[in-house]
């Protein structure tokens, strides 16, 4: 692949390539020859990120023929940084990412007892990805329920709020003494409500972050025909935080820029998206029962880990969702399951997350019409009953044949596929 720079003492940016323009009002320009940094990742991220760059090539060459072409630039990250001498996350690839405004990465480990922040959490607040979105559909694969062509939702979770934020006291410390007296002492609160044995964390909920989070999910419904936005919370109980984050969405509604698209009753029209209030309890229980009956869900950082996670699994899995870190205007793209040391190495592992989060990379980039195409070949190699072994196991045990097929071989039988179209 001659549009492929692999990292080489340093990353390596083509003449050939541009970087994408972040403009004042948070949109992007790209160009037609983008400059894309990409990190393997660790664990199977070697195997599973050159199938992503292979099947986006495939795509991206089908669809313009040559008058569009990524240039993808390796950075290093993770284990592969390491064992360069490098720090995990070098300043240098931090740089380079940001200058690029959009990039896709493979999973990242954090090691045991080495403390320190994660990667993730380091790349998510350089770049503040305010939002995580992930698409969750059907492609064909086996699913754990009936009739999984049923679920096709958009969770989009707030990313920089909420109890991500570490504030926190382990009981018996100086820092929950404090914590407790001030509350018992200030605010009158009963002493047994903080017991001493108790530890606290802290749960801000901020109003700027919240409605920057709503409004860029307003938009996508709207510029894809999404017709149902649930808000998600329990405002039931914290009135101060996730009832405060379903009023705040719903004064997003009112804006200038939303008035009259975002309604708050009646049926949806053309050019029209509803907004409603769910308790997640209740919503995650419809979410199984009847997920034909979410189309995007809006919601907090700790609901949103859950919620994602659910509805991946109604799929089979974050083994088969993209996911993309998204803030004004920078972009950052990446598979939603972790490093799968156990399969590492072995050409076990399935590829999908990340090769559609690089579909919804081309989607981000307005390149849709190439990444409609990775959809179409996915679902035509999967209706073949052709996949990573756990693909083929999931159709085995549903009683059909099934061909087995290792990483790169999947990832060939997608790219050929798209040539094929
Ligand atoms: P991490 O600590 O990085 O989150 P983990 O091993 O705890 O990693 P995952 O990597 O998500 O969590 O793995 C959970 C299980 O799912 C493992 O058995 C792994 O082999 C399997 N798995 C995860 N991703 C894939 C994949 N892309 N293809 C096949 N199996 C996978």
């Amino acid at each position: 692949m001659d549009n492929v720079f692999w990292w080489n003492g340093k990353a390596v940016v083509p003449q050939e390539g541009s970087f994408i323009t972040l403009n004042p009002d948070k949109t992007i320009t790209v160009p037609d020859s983008p400059i894309i940094p990409f990190v393997v990742g660790d664990g199977i991220g070697p195997e599973i990120t050159p199938e992503m760059i292979k099947v986006v090539n495939a795509a991206v060459e089908k669809q313009y023929k040559g008058s569009k072409k990524i240039y993808w630039v390796e950075v290093l990250a993770g284990d592969k940084a390491e064992e360069k001498g490098l720090d995990r996350m070098p300043s240098e690839t931090l740089e380079l990412l940001k200058q690029s405004v959009v990039s896709i990465k493979g999973p990242l480990g954090t090691p045991v007892g080495k403390g320190g922040k994660s990667l993730n959490a380091v790349l998510r607040q350089s770049m503040d990805f305010y939002s995580a979105i992930r698409p969750v559909y059907y492609m064909g694969q086996p699913s754990p329920i009936p009739n999984p062509e049923r679920v096709d939702v958009t969770v989009f979770r707030e990313n920089s709020d909420d109890v991500y934020m570490a504030i926190e006291y382990m009981a018996g410390t100086e820092g929950a003494r404090k914590v407790r007296e001030f509350f018992i002492k200030e605010m009158g609160v009963s002493e047994g409500a903080i017991p001493e044995d108790a530890g606290v964390t802290v749960k801000p909920m901020s109003e700027f972050k919240t409605k920057r989070h709503v409004r860029k999910a307003f938009r996508y419904a709207l510029e894809n025909g999404k017709k149902h936005i649930a808000i998600a919370g329990k405002g039931n109980i914290m009135k101060a935080t996730e009832g405060a984050f379903l009023n705040w969405a719903f004064e997003v509604a009112d804006e200038e820029e939303f008035k009259r698209k975002i309604i708050k009753e009646g049926e949806p029209g053309e050019g029209q998206a509803r907004i409603y209030k769910v308790i997640t309890d209740q919503m995650l229980m419809q979410l199984v029962l009847k997920p034909e009956y979410y189309d995007v869900i809006i919601t907090q950082n700790l609901n949103g880990d859950y919620i994602s996670d659910l509805a991946s699994a109604l799929v089979g899995g974050p083994g088969f969702v993209p996911s993309g870190n998204i803030g004004d205007g920078y972009a950052l793209f990446e598979s939603t399951h972790g490093t799968a040391n156990d399969i590492a190495g072995k050409g076990l592992a399935n590829p999908l997350s990340i090769i559609l989060s690089g579909a919804m990379m081309l989607e981000y980039l307005g390149w849709k019409e190439a990444s409609q195409l990775i959809y179409t070949a996915v679902k035509d190699v999967i209706s073949q009953k052709k996949g990573t072994p756990d693909i083929a196991s999931g159709f085995r045990k549903q009683g059909f044949d099934a061909t087995e097929l290792s990483t790169t071989q999947f990832g060939d039988e997608i790219a050929n596929r798209i040539k094929n179209l």
